[in-house]
């Protein structure tokens, strides 16, 4: 089953995407997606939405969440497949984790003040869906508004990543915390885009390890975030780990992102789809 235009990571308004589930789901349809799974960061509330938008495109449907972690100091994305959506202690473990959302997002306009870019949290907020998720893309969003950067990326290199003045040391969950709310709500805890972590050889194997022995399962191997050789390497740890592996294009929006919904290569063969391990999961 590994040839399945399968999407498994994508965003909406409820977080920090520009599109609504229902125009998400649309666009994905028209690329020829067969399943589909809305990611919203730390937050679950568009499922039901997703879902019911899924079924009324053709395509099948896995609950989805892609959920922030601190692990070595360094920020990691779990994404969870599969769970239910109501599920008491997830929804309360995404709460608690969207929590300190709000200061730190004040902290990043004081710090922004500093150097000249001033009303910067109400300039993000204009941009922001879900009032309970103000992220660092919606403060980029403002700054390409305002003049101050030609695109996003831009933002994010010189003004919101780590040692950059909008950037704000932010504690979130542990990955054992959210590996556990994931499979303990019935899903299927992935490792996002781990091309994109700035982490020693040690300390990916690390993640790694106590990601498998929290309970975690998967990997995303085809990813929008992945270059072609990072397809073979984290090929080569899902079967070094015994991990299913997954596929997304982590879309965001119709003019930032450059990998669309659905368009991507197939899982590389000899690997066990993440999906695989959903069957009775998908809606
Ligand atoms: P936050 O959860 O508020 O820290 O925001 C993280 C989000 O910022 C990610 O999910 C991406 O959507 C976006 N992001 C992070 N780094 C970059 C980058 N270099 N260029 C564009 N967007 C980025
Ligand atoms: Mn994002
Ligand atoms: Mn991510
Ligand atoms: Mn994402």
């Amino acid at each position: 089953m590994s040839i399945l235009n399968a999407d498994l990571h994508c965003h909406s308004i409820v977080s920090d995407g520009t599109l609504t589930p229902e125009e998400l789901a649309s666009r994905a349809a028209a690329n020829g997606v067969e399943l589909w799974a809305l990611t919203d960061h730390d937050e679950i509330g568009g499922q039901h939405r997703a879902a019911a938008a899924a079924h009324a495109n053709g395509m099948q449907y896995l609950t989805g969440t892609e959920i922030s972690v601190t692990f070595a100091s360094e920020t990691v994305h779990i994404v969870g497949l599969g769970f239910d959506p109501d599920d008491a202690a997830m929804l309360q473990g995404l709460d608690d984790t969207r929590g300190g959302r709000g200061a730190r997002a004040r902290e990043m306009a004081e710090q922004l003040a500093k150097v000249g870019i001033k009303d910067a949290y109400e300039g993000a907020l204009k941009f922001v869906g879900n009032p309970k998720l103000i992220s660092r893309t919606h403060f980029a969003r403002f700054l390409v508004e305002a003049g101050h950067c030609k695109d996003t990326s831009e933002v994010f290199r010189r003004y919101l990543t780590e040692g950059k003045p909008g950037y704000v040391e932010h504690r979130w969950a542990s990955l054992k915390d959210a590996v556990q709310w994931i499979t303990r709500a019935g899903g299927v805890a992935v490792i996002a885009h781990p091309g994109r972590y700035k982490f020693s050889a040690n300390e990916e194997f690390a993640l790694f390890s106590e990601f498998k022995a929290h309970g975690g399962r998967g990997v995303e191997v085809v990813t929008g975030s992945h270059t072609a050789a990072e397809y073979v390497r984290y090929a080569e740890t899902a079967k070094e780990f015994g991990l299913a592996a997954s596929r997304g294009s982590d879309f965001h929006s119709p003019g930032e992102s450059h990998t669309d919904l659905g368009r991507l290569p197939y899982l590389p063969g000899g690997l066990t789809p993440v999906w695989d391990l959903l069957a009775d999961r998908i809606l």
